[in-house]
């Protein structure tokens, strides 16, 4: 399965990363994954079972920011509206 290599920024407050460019693609060199330059051109949809997801980005750190990540950020205003 091809995977990701992304730069991104860790919030220090919660330890997410938080991907912001993607630098390049990890060719997992497989017949068998739709998103591979080895995918077999006669492999179409909607017969094409293959694998069509990445795998876990690979991660690179570049930066890090003080707080929480917006994700966090909107899950605690959301729980702060409900309460
Ligand atoms: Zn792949
Ligand atoms: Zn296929
Ligand atoms: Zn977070």
């Amino acid at each position: 399965m091809c995977r990701q290599i992304s730069d991104g920024c860790v919030s220090r407050g919660c330890g997410h990363y938080i991907q912001t460019t993607v630098v390049a693609i990890a060719d997992c060199q497989s017949s068998q994954c739709r998103l591979s330059s080895s995918h077999s051109p006669s492999c179409r949809a909607p017969h094409c079972r293959c694998n069509q997801t990445y795998g876990p980005d690979i991660e690179r750190t570049t930066n890090t920011k003080p707080g929480l990540c917006d994700q966090c950020q909107v899950s605690r205003m959301q729980h702060g509206l409900q309460a």
